[in-house]
């Protein structure tokens, strides 16, 4: 059995219109890569519009990011590296 995805290929994609600008496109995926960003930054500012979507967007955003990893990072640095202690705040 294979599992067949609805990937464009090189052979595919190459010489077809872009689905966001209509012109011949040459970038692998078939739309050009100014012209995916230009629609991520369209449907950014179309969610921005919605002040109560954009707040729970953010929300579940920062709830979803998890803790830093710099600051494990810095710590491990700190130890390992530079041998410094950490400086109580009053
Ligand atoms: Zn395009």
């Amino acid at each position: 059995m294979s599992i067949k995805k609805n990937v464009p290929t090189v052979a595919t994609s190459l010489g077809k219109p872009c689905p966001v600008c209509g012109r011949t496109s040459y970038s692998l995926g078939g739309t050009h890569p100014q012209c995916s960003f230009l629609a991520a930054d369209q449907k950014l500012l179309e969610l921005y519009r919605d002040a109560d979507g954009w707040a729970g967007k953010a929300i579940l955003n920062i709830a979803g990011s998890g803790k830093f990893s710099s600051d494990r990072t810095i710590a491990e640095y700190a130890a390992s590296i530079w041998d410094a202690q950490p400086c109580p705040i009053p």
